[in-house]
Order: structure tokens, then C-alpha cells, then sequence
């Protein structure tokens, strides 16, 4: 399949952990279709406000897990905040950014939608589509393992809100599934 990087706005990755977002952005820096600044990833944004980009609260006393999920909700909350500046500033710029977040919720998306609408720049979907028995294979194998419980529980969210993407007012919407192989097309930076 063929997909065409849009040589300004946002792309909107949606997928749940371990659908292998980051792996296919590095992937794209590697292969120099993407410089790594067109790249704004919430694990990163945890880790540059709150040290971590993952907190494991599962299997804590309940005390010390709520103390852990607020904690991790406050870093969230601080990373999506910086993230969103940036990526806000990069549309002014008239930039590309590839947002690295699973975008769940339908509220996530449209306030993506929205910045990009203001900013008169296209946003564009680009969905990771990998079955729930491989997201939970991968992540008995990776570091900061997310829990068989959060994953069985993003796979659900994701069956549910792929079909509303569609009526969300993309520029274009990609499907990528695991074995898809994809031929990336992209214009000459401008600069
Ligand atoms: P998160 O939202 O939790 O950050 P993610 O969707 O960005 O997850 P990655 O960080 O790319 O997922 O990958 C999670 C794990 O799955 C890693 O251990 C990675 O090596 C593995 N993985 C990702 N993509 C593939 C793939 N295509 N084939 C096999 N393993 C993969």
C-alpha cells in the first residue's frame, strides 16, 4: 500500500500499546523519510517532564497504587500540555509532526483536529491495526511491560472507536496492519 506524508500538519497515529507506533516512526527516521524533530511522542514528553515514561501500578498495595496512578496521571497531564505547545508551534511553522500517542479517546483526536483546522494545515489518521493476541505476545517481550489487563483494555477501546475515525474529518485516513507492506511517498522538504 502506498501512503502519502502530507508536507505539513499532523498525522495522528491511533493504535493501542505495543501496536508498534514508535517502532514504526524510528523505522521511517532510519530510512531518512522523517527527521526525528517531525516526531512528537508522549513517552518521551513523560520522561522529559516526569523522569518516566511508564509507572506500573498493578499488583501495589491499593494505597501506594492510587498514590502511583495519580502520579502518573499528573505527569500525563503535564506531558500532553508541553507536547501539545510544540506540536501547536510546528503548525505555526507550518511543519509535519507524527504524533506518537495511542489517541483513544475521541477527545485526544479532536483536539488535534482542531489545531490543525486553526492552523489551516491537513491532519491525517494513521491507524495500527494489530490483533490483541500479537499486542499482548509483544509485550511479554518489551521493556516497561504495560500488563496483560491495560492491554485487553486498549484493544477493547480500539475495536470500538476505529469505525468513528472515519467520520472525524481527516484529510485521509491509513490502515496499517502488521503485515502490510507500505511504500512511503513524501515531497522534497521545502527547506
Ligand atoms: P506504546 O503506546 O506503549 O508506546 P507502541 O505502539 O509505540 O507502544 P512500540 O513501542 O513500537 O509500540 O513497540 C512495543 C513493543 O512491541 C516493543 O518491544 C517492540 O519491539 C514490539 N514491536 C513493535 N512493532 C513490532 C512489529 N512490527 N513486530 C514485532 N514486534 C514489534
Amino acid at each position: 500500500m502506498k501512503i502519502v506524508i502530507p508536507h505539513a500538519g499532523i498525522v495522528l497515529l491511533i493504535g493501542p500499546s505495543n501496536s508498534g507506533k514508535s517502532t514504526l516512526l524510528r523505522g521511517l527516521v532510519e530510512q531518512d523519510i522523517l527527521l526525528p524533530s517531525e516526531i512528537v511522542s508522549s513517552d518521551e514528553f513523560r520522561k522529559l517532564v516526569g523522569d518516566v515514561e511508564f509507572i506500573d501500578w498493578k499488583d501495589r498495595p491499593k494505597e501506594e497504587a492510587d498514590a502511583l496512578y495519580e502520579t502518573y496521571q499528573q505527569i500525563s497531564k503535564e506531558a500532553f500540555g508541553m507536547m501539545d505547545a510544540v506540536i501547536g508551534a510546528r503548525c505555526r511553522m507550518n511543519k509535519l509532526t507524527f504524533v506518537d500517542a495511542t489517541h483513544l479517546h475521541p477527545d485526544d483526536r479532536k483536539r488535534y483536529i482542531a489545531m490543525a483546522k486553526e492552523n489551516h494545515v491537513p491532519v491525517v489518521a494513521l491507524i495500527l491495526d494489530t490483533d490483541q493476541d500479537q499486542l499482548l505476545e509483544r509485550d511479554l517481550h518489551r521493556d516497561n511491560p504495560r500488563g496483560k489487563r491495560r492491554i485487553k483494555q486498549q484493544y477493547q477501546v480500539f475495536k470500538r472507536e476505529k469505525r468513528f475515525v472515519k467520520k472525524e474529518g481527516y484529510r485521509a485516513i491509513y490502515t496499517v496492519r502488521p503485515s502490510d507492506s507500505v511504500e512511503w511517498i513524501r515531497g522534497a522538504n521545502p527547506l
